[in-house]
């Protein structure tokens, strides 16, 4: 049984799978099997409009008019925002645009270019 990892607490070789777990007889710790695939999942991805995955320095297009909040201007349908820097929270985007400055986006309403 050569595939199974050393206890990632102490090191030891001796350990054994129960169901979904490892565990390890040293020190009793237990650790679920899939723990590095789940953590590389949890990496979440933010999707455009039409389910694309958007990454950071990609370029988009707006699909709808948006208001700039605190001011009066419009962000137009159409208005290609270059170099988008994904972020967490509501709004996921966060660009420069041309004539308007830094701002932030919701990937709901841009498409990839
Ligand atoms: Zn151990």
């Amino acid at each position: 049984m050569s595939s199974l990892p050393k206890c990632p607490q102490c090191s030891s070789e001796y350990t054994y799978e129960d169901g979904s777990l490892y565990i390890c007889p040293e020190c009793a710790h237990e650790w679920p099997k899939d723990a590095v695939e789940e953590s590389a999942d949890q990496k979440r991805a933010v999707h455009d409009s039409n389910g694309n995955v958007l990454q950071d320095g990609d370029t988009v297009t707006v699909i709808k008019d948006l208001k700039v909040k605190g001011s009066s201007l419009v962000v137009k349908v159409g208005t290609k925002v270059k170099n988008i820097r994904l972020i967490e929270g509501d709004h996921d985007i966060d660009c420069k645009i041309d004539g308007i400055g830094a701002m932030q986006l919701k990937s709901e309403f841009v498409k990839k270019a």
